[in-house]
């Protein structure tokens, strides 16, 4: 008994040292591989590009302040003009929506007091067909339910300068062009 555990030691000790990793290695391999796992995951559930256009969006887009929208001017509503627009907006059953916005402007205020919703043709989640707005609409705008406050490329071939464009894009966020 006592030769062989002399034996067995010695062959221990011939063994090869078994090769240290250094901890920094460990470390680092650790923090890539949660990296890589966390980017997977992302990626997977939310699409880059519609982060970018979330973040971007968010930076361009304008809240209602009490009832007006601060932009490079000042849209007020009045009378319920505001109510009947959040009204179309959420009674739509998450179709996009089209609304004409009359009233007066002088330089850059604009007071909104009367709205008009045009004859709807096609309607969807992610586009409406209407009859065009009247000539004396100060602001041609439609919804966009899906919370994407961009104009769509559509949306910018088919505008003609002739008055602002905006997009709903929640009940109390709008994207305002053609200022
Ligand atoms: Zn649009």
């Amino acid at each position: 008994m006592q030769r062989d555990l002399e034996q067995e030691i010695k062959e221990l000790d011939q063994l090869p040292e078994p090769i240290k990793i250094p901890n920094w290695f460990k470390k680092t391999s650790l923090l890539l591989i949660s990296l890589t796992l966390l980017y997977l995951i992302v990626i997977y559930f939310i699409p880059s590009s519609y982060i970018i256009e979330f973040l971007a969006a968010r930076s361009t887009s304008t809240n209602l302040q009490n009832n007006q929208l601060i932009d490079e001017g000042v849209i007020t509503f009045e009378n319920n003009t505001l109510q009947l627009l959040q009204t179309a907006y959420k009674t739509a059953n998450g179709n996009e929506i089209k609304a004409c916005l009359q009233g007066s402007r002088s330089n850059n205020n604009i007071l909104i007091n009367k709205i008009h919703f045009p004859e709807i043709l096609h309607q969807d989640f992610k586009s409406v067909i209407a009859k065009p707005c009247p000539p004396n609409t100060l602001i041609d705008i439609h919804s966009h339910p899906s919370g994407r406050c961009f104009f769509s490329p559509h949306d910018i071939a088919v505008y003609d300068n002739q008055n602002i464009i905006a997009i709903m894009c929640g009940v109390n966020t709008f994207h305002l062009y053609g200022w």
